[in-house]
């Protein structure tokens, strides 16, 4: 099947209120447009560098068709270039990331791609990424600062914490994944209590090519997509 018919496929089979965020690391230009013009809404990206390339490779209207989400770990010196092409940070896990976020956009604000020159953000929207399983090898801040986490930046008024995400461990077998989805899960409970300023959570992002069914089942409404959609990376 075309990456077109494999988006749609996907995109029908699966509840309308969850989002698909094509995970598009590594991809071309041309496979990005293919599933643009197929009608997905969110991509993702994992290099500051590689988004840049490919949003200003892109027409500005095709471009600004979609919103773009940073899900690669973000590093403190690539913040203003990230904001200038991205939507969306999901990677935060580390108060001190977040704050230099907000520091950047309180002190300049920035000005995105050249076709929005003049538009300055005023708000990032960031998302707060958890290592479930406590991994060793993963980025992520361990589940039991979640909430401590939250409550700081809320002390941030130019960003916003609208979710949290999770890459659960590697496995096979999706099955794998159930009890870490459903800690998940727990977690987003507890975060969409909170009433704090700048925080407003309601973006649960978990869930991959081989695993995304699950992730549903167990209450995620994002889930992040490349392999099933444009076959296996080199
Ligand atoms: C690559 C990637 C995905 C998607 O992985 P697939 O198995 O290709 O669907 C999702 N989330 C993140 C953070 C990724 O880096």
């Amino acid at each position: 099947m075309s990456i077109a018919e494999d988006y749609v496929k996907i995109r029908n089979e699966i509840p309308e209120n969850v989002v698909i965020v094509i995970a598009a690391k590594t991809r071309t230009m041309k496979e990005i447009e293919e599933v643009i013009d197929a009608g997905a809404t969110d991509i993702g990206e994992n290099y500051v560098q590689e988004a840049e390339k490919i949003y200003k490779g892109l027409s500005p209207e095709k471009a600004k068709q979609v919103k773009w989400h940073m899900i690669g770990p973000l590093q403190k010196n690539k913040i203003n270039k990230a904001l200038g092409t991205f939507d969306v940070i999901q990677t935060i896990d580390s108060f001190e990331i977040a704050r230099a976020i907000d520091k950047r956009v309180s002190t300049h604000g920035v000005v995105l791609h050249p076709a929005e020159a003049g538009r300055v953000w005023e708000i990032v929207p960031v998302y707060i990424e958890v290592n479930i399983a406590g991994e060793k090898t993963k980025s992520g801040i361990a589940q039991e600062r979640v909430l401590e986490l939250i409550e700081l930046m809320s002390g941030l008024e130019n960003i916003k914490v609208e979710g949290l995400m999770t890459m659960e461990p590697y496995s096979e077998n999706p099955e794998d994944a159930r009890p870490y989805f459903k800690k998940m899960k727990e977690l987003f409970e507890k975060a969409k209590e909170i009433k704090m300023p700048n925080v407003d959570i309601k973006i649960l992002s978990m869930g991959m090519s081989n695993s995304y069914k699950v992730a549903i089942e167990e209450g995620s409404n994002m889930v992040r997509i490349g392999t099933a959609i444009f076959g296996p990376r080199n």
